[in-house]
């Protein structure tokens, strides 16, 4: 039987419900051979990680997922990021400022909307410094406000609806270069969510690969087959290695499994080999 990984998962360093060490030993009991932690904006999970991955014996790949400007959103994975971490954290703690703008201008016309919650439990419902939309969700559930996450991001959160407000963010450029100042390998994530027609992603990918970028993720949780074969293909013509990942964040999207994601996701493990030989 072939060795199933995982690229993208997220802890409790920003919006996912396992700790770091939590997280990693349970893609140990679950059967992988690899799991790289890629939270929001944050590298605070990433030492407990990979200690844990060390206990375990599962191997542990350093990363991040930082969110850049780009309609509708646009999402860069560092992966193999430098021993320290200490090159990111700078613009990192940039970037969480600007969640703190944001997210009280939430949570304010959320109130208004007659909604009563304070930032104060959106703040005790995220466990480390990153807080974000799931975290008001999950309170909005809590109050009975909403039955899911999914339904606060369908109704409230999500772009497009009434409490949605932009936070900041590094230009697709910045976000590269910061991962690659970091000494880390930038891969665009899950490039079903940009929207974009095959034609259009084709002159991006030329861009950004201009711009520093080195891989794409080509297999992702919510990819139909063929839009896989597709990611595949337009990897394969600018020259981008290719990654994959469930974007596992436990309870908060309770439906995906880590590794296997709804069931049928299957990331080749010859695709950490390529990663590591960038
Ligand atoms: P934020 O970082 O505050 O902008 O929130 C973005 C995060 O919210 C994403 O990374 C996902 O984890 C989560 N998210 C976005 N859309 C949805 C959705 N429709 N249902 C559940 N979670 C979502
Ligand atoms: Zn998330
Ligand atoms: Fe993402
Ligand atoms: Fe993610």
């Amino acid at each position: 039987m072939s060795k199933i990984i995982d690229l993208h998962t997220h802890t409790t360093a920003s919006d996912g419900s396992m700790s770091p060490g939590e997280l990693v030993r349970y893609a140990k009991s679950r059967g992988l051979a690899a799991v790289a932690v890629t939270d929001h904006d944050t590298v605070d999970g990433l030492e407990e990680a990979l200690s844990e991955g060390e206990k375990a014996g599962i191997e542990v790949i350093p990363g991040v997922e930082i969110s850049v400007d780009f309609e509708p959103e646009m999402h860069m994975l560092g992966y193999f990021l430098c021993k320290t971490f200490a090159k990111i954290a700078g613009v990192l703690n940039e970037l969480r400022k600007n969640r703190e703008e944001r997210n009280p201008r939430i949570v304010k016309k959320l109130n208004e909307m007659g909604f009563n919650l304070t930032m104060d439990e959106v703040k005790k419902e995220a466990k480390g410094k990153v807080v974000g939309r799931p975290h008001i969700a999950r309170v909005m559930v809590e109050k009975g406000y909403v039955n899911s996450i999914e339904e606060a991001f369908e109704k409230y959160l999500a772009d497009g609806r009434p409490a949605y407000f932009k936070k900041g963010k590094l230009t697709p450029e910045q976000g590269i270069q910061e991962i690659l100042k970091a000494e880390g390998i930038p891969v665009l994530a899950h490039p079903k969510y940009l929207y974009m027609d095959m034609a259009s992603l084709d002159v991006l990918l030329k861009d950004l690969k201009a711009k520093g970028l080195k891989g794409i993720e080509a297999y992702y949780v919510d990819n139909t087959p063929e839009e896989t074969e597709e990611f595949l293909r337009l990897a394969d013509k600018h020259g981008l290695i290719v990654t994959g990942g469930s974007d596992f964040h436990g309870s908060y999207k309770s439906r995906i499994e880590i590794g296997v994601g709804y069931g049928n996701l299957k990331v080749p493990y010859e695709l950490l080999d390529n990663l590591r030989c960038i």
